[in-house]
């Protein structure tokens, strides 16, 4: 039944090869074994149960813990041509027993449910009546109580697996699984722990690091600029952080939404999809945010606060990057979180486990401190033997010259225990930088011999600069209703001129992606299809898939359909759209060279033949019938876009289409006064002077017709 599986991975997917461990995976769940699969975040487990769904007979039941995503993954897989559905309680009564009855015809090759349906007793009956060779457990880990995310619910897996009249196949998948943890799911589901799949954890397109004795709040701000065009999250430790994070985002108007669990739920749904629809480009939020995220084109993750161990690290910083494409994960790190986390383990956590937590605890600090390879610390973590170093994180890379700043840290020190030990940061910064503010003048600090010793330095910058004493533990902090800083004894041994200080120069942020103009130029007609379809637009094409077109630059359906993530139902949708699109912007930008194209170097797929031929005709005559757009794309499947594209292509061949329909008349004198003061080089401009209801498609078919005038 294998060999199956590769041409549709081709057809529906659009993808050459399986990824590590996808073809072990499938191989095992087709040959009948129950299977537990283990790949990282982006891996592509998803495939592994959607190529077996279309392979096998009748409906694949996926349980899936969040509702709030499957809409998305049911979304994609209809844009990849494959008849799936959800069920859950964001349906009412009828929608969901409509959908039940739809199943049992055996009308859906993947029906994704919440865990929570099989509460239901007759649910689990509906089930009974439908065709189910193989049920898949996504976020497998929510069975076991010793992983970070338990819902009671998963326990009622294995029972409805029973109750089937056919026994059906269960493959469970997971990102995040330590020997105990898996050991419970294949327990509770009945898996044979010989069949474990299980691939490495490293994430190769990821680069981490660490940034720390810097202002963090100047970091962030510096590095959402520098990469303003691209997606992110930033994770802060409470929902304070959040809240305040977010407003100075707000007011620096960057692009951004947030989450945590103190919000109302539809507050929360709309910032959720705000962020998902790229819409709002950063997403400021707590670690309540994100399992089962699948939004792909997440170029960084930001931690603004060290997490409470390497799992949840892990986990969030996984986020980025699910496309294959370069992305990175940076901790601003400062020594106060370390007591933080501290703090809420002694408050919280089950006697029990203190010990153990506190432990993670030290090996996440642990690997803030590390001047080694980080993403071979986070392999060695979670057990990898064999591993190397990566050569792309903060550390590899790390080419920054040392500075012996001895003397200042004495300077500062000195200064530290000359004001009692009983002060904060910035007061101290004030009295070595010899400030005339009223409060150092009237605890007499303007006396002592250490005032204005650094005033050749701003107090801004000494202030980071204690901030770096902080971060190498010389300084530290006492956390009361002020928190104030002392000399630690590590710091003692500097002032006592035993021990040299050195700092590294600032990191300097980078962006993440080069700029491209073909690349925005195509995620600009992206966004537009996906609003007319109303699904988020990574579900219409990834970023990688985007990023690949400009490499490849298609100007057929056969070059088309060898684009990465390109399958039939695609190129049909959207291909000539696409095609359109790459066509006029080389016209209007000759001198474009896709770099991508000039180191061009994966070997060309072998050619597929491509099922469309002169579809615009088609679109013509029934046009020419007077159906509406939307009539003819319901009834050939397509996008209303590629509709529109049809017509206009077929006025470029000098056919006869009638617009009148599409252009109402009383936007011609807005749509001339538009084009006289934005030009007609580029649609985005024009688009702007307009009302909103003005489409791109009538600027479009406006353009053309002034261009035939002349
Ligand atoms: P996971 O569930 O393991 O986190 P997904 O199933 O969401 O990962 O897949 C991550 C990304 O990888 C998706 O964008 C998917 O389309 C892509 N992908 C999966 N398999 C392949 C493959 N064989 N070749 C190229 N891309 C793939
Ligand atoms: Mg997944
Ligand atoms: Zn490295």
């Amino acid at each position: 039944m294998f060999e199956k599986a590769l041409p549709l991975l081709e057809s529906h997917f659009g993808y050459s090869a399986f990824r590590n461990g996808q073809e072990q995976a499938i191989r095992s769940v087709l040959a009948g074994s129950n299977t537990i699969c283990v790949m990282p975040t982006g891996g592509g487990k998803s495939i592994c149960y959607q190529i077996p769904a279309l392979v096998l007979p009748g409906t694949t039941i996926v349980i899936s813990p969040l509702i709030s995503l499957m809409k998305d993954q049911v979304d994609a897989l209809i844009q990849a041509g494959i008849p799936a559905a959800f069920i859950n309680s964001s349906l009412s009564y009828n929608e969901a027993n409509e959908r039940i009855r739809d199943a049992k015809q055996g009308k859906y090759k993947l029906l994704y449910i919440a865990p929570e349906r099989l509460d239901s007793y007759e649910f689990v009956e509906d089930l009974k009546n439908m065709d189910i060779p193989l049920v898949a457990v996504d976020e497998a880990h929510c069975i076991s109580q010793w992983g970070h995310d338990f819902r009671p619910s998963y326990r009622h897996i294995q029972q409805m697996v029973k109750s089937l009249p056919q026994r059906p196949n269960v493959l469970a998948l997971t990102a995040t699984a330590t020997p105990r943890v898996r050991e419970d799911i294949c327990h509770l589901l009945n898996i044979d722990e010989r069949n474990t799949i299980i691939t490495g954890f490293e994430r190769e397109n990821l680069s981490f690091s660490v940034i720390k004795g810097q202002d963090r709040q100047k970091f962030l701000l510096d590095y959402l600029k520098k990469n303003e065009q691209e997606a992110g999250i930033i994770y802060a430790a409470t929902r304070k952080n959040v809240d305040q994070l977010y407003e100075r985002l707000k007011k620096e108007k960057i692009n951004v939404a947030r989450y945590h669990a103190g919000m109302g739920d539809k507050d929360r749904a709309r910032e959720q999809e705000r962020f998902l629809e790229d819409k709002a480009s950063v997403m400021v939020a707590t670690s309540a945010f994100g399992m089962g995220i699948d939004k792909s084109n997440i170029r960084y993750v930001v931690h603004y606060q060290m997490p409470k161990n390497m799992e949840s690290y892990y986990q969030e910083a996984g986020r980025a990057g699910r496309d294959g494409l370069d992305s990175e994960c940076i901790m601003l790190y400062s020594p106060q979180d370390v007591q933080v986390q501290r703090f809420l383990i002694d408050q919280s956590s089950d006697r029990s486990r203190i010990t153990q937590e506190l432990e993670k605890l030290q090996q996440m600090a642990d690997y803030c401190h590390t001047e080694n390879c980080l993403q071979e610390f986070i392999l060695k973590y979670f057990g990898e033997t064999e591993t190397d170093s990566c050569g792309r994180c903060g550390n590899c890379l790390d080419s920054r010259v040392s500075i012996d700043v001895t003397k200042e840290a004495q300077m500062v020190m000195s200064c530290v225990i000359r004001m009692g030990q009983r002060f904060g940061k910035n007061i101290t910064a004030q009295v070595l930088t010899g400030s005339k503010n009223k409060k150092v003048t009237e605890m007499g600090f303007d006396r002592l011999t250490t005032y204005g010793i650094m005033k050749d330095q701003g107090a801004k910058e000494v202030s980071d600069f204690i901030e770096f004493l902080i971060s190498q533990e010389l300084i530290a902090i006492e956390h009361g209703q002020f928190p104030t800083i002392y000399v630690a004894p590590k710091g003692k041994d500097v002032l006592l001129g035993n021990e040299p200080v050195y700092r590294r120069e600032a990191v300097k942020v980078k962006q993440v992606s080069k700029n491209d103009p073909l690349f925005e130029e195509l995620r600009d007609v992206r966004r537009r299809i996906a609003e007319t379809e109303k699904v988020p637009p990574f579900v219409i094409f990834s970023d990688a898939a985007i990023k690949d077109m400009c490499a490849k630059q298609p100007k057929t359906n056969e070059e088309f359909l060898q684009v990465s993530g390109v399958g039939e139902h695609k190129l049909k949708k959207y291909g000539l759209e696409f095609i359109q699109a790459i066509r006029a912007f080389l016209e209007t930008n000759p001198e474009y060279q896709s770099e991508i194209q000039a180191e061009q170097a994966a070997p060309k797929k072998a050619a597929k033949k491509a099922t469309v031929g002169e579809t615009h005709l088609e679109t013509l005559a029934l046009n020419q019938k007077h159906l509406s757009k939307e009539e003819i794309a319901e009834q050939r499947e397509l996008a209303v876009s590629t509709v529109e594209s049809h017509l206009l292509q077929c006025a470029q061949q000098g056919l006869d289409v009638d617009f009148s329909r599409h252009v109402p008349n009383e936007y011609l004198p807005l749509l001339e006064k538009a084009v006289e003061e934005a030009g007609r080089e580029r649609l985005k401009p024009i688009k702007e002077l307009l009302p909103e209801e003005v489409s791109y498609f009538m600027i479009k078919v406006y353009v053309y017709f002034l261009s035939k005038k002349k």
